[in-house]
């Protein structure tokens, strides 16, 4: 749905050659993604693009949303799902971590208030706590905390694919998680490491320890010119861009009881 760092590119007033460059890989909204399994749509944060990420690629309906970490760009999307709220005729349910519920719950009260019958004028969602391995829509996804500068966030497996947006460091326990994985979207903001994001060549690092199949980098900033990237990498490892869509095999995956 959306590859760009926090400020999207190109970014407000500036004349670098990435925001001047014209070309549609260089336009990146907010980071996201839209899962499709089992027919449903399970979108991973509601990035304040989210409006236009869905009528992009003809998004017209949002199963359930699972949110990584609370900034802003993850997050300020959610009074789009009013929307679809209007067309699904019920509630959205959306997962997330204790912390990151709590503060969407704060900002958005108005889409969790018992009086809210919905129509186009709120969202209407329903919180649920996600902690560890969790069902929804039928998709195993499970949450592991990394760090990401003075906070964490929660990057997600999905079967067989991670998703790990803002992070710059991974903890023993979450590469655990990852062992295995056919598929890594992970992010970096610039070439050098960030305080609180991976550096490119410190991403290039983690698949060489994970190995998946295949790697897409995203929440890229304008420091990155799309072509050039592409042409650094390795055969496996791509550069994510809007639109961007791959299939990845279901593994034969079971929850635990
Ligand atoms: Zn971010
Ligand atoms: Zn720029
Ligand atoms: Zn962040």
């Amino acid at each position: 749905m959306g590859t760009g760092a926090s400020t999207g590119v190109p970014m407000i007033g500036c004349d670098c050659v990435v925001c001047r460059s014209g070309n549609p890989r260089n336009e990146r909204t907010r980071s996201s993604i839209l899962v499709r399994a089992n027919g449903k749509n399970i979108l991973v944060d509601t990035s304040p693009d989210l409006r236009i990420q869905s009528l992009k690629n003809h998004i017209s309906r949002i199963d359930a949303v699972v949110f990584t970490h609370p900034h802003a760009d993850h997050i300020l999307g959610i009074d789009e799902l009013r929307t679809f709220n209007f067309w699904q005729k019920e509630e959205i349910p959306i997962y997330a971590d204790p912390e990151t519920l709590g503060t969407i719950m704060r900002m958005f009260p108005y889409a969790f208030s018992e009086e809210n019958r919905g129509g186009l004028t709120r969202p209407r969602l329903a919180p649920y706590e996600i902690l560890g391995p969790t069902l929804i829509r039928d998709l195993l996804v499970t949450p592991f905390p990394v760090k990401h500068g003075p906070v964490y966030n929660h990057a997600l497996r999905l079967e067989g694919v991670v998703y790990l947006t803002d992070c710059n460091e991974v903890p023993e326990a979450g590469m655990e998680v990852m062992k295995g994985v056919d598929t890594l979207i992970v992010g970096a903001v610039l070439y050098e490491p960030h305080a609180s994001h991976f550096g490119i060549w410190q991403a290039l690092e983690l698949v060489e320890r994970i190995r998946p199949r295949q790697t897409f980098l995203t929440h890229l900033s304008h420091r990155i010119d799309y072509e050039k990237l592409k042409s650094e990498l390795p055969p496996n490892v791509h550069a994510a861009f809007d639109g961007l869509t791959v299939s990845v095999p279901r593994p034969d995956v079971s929850l635990a009881s």
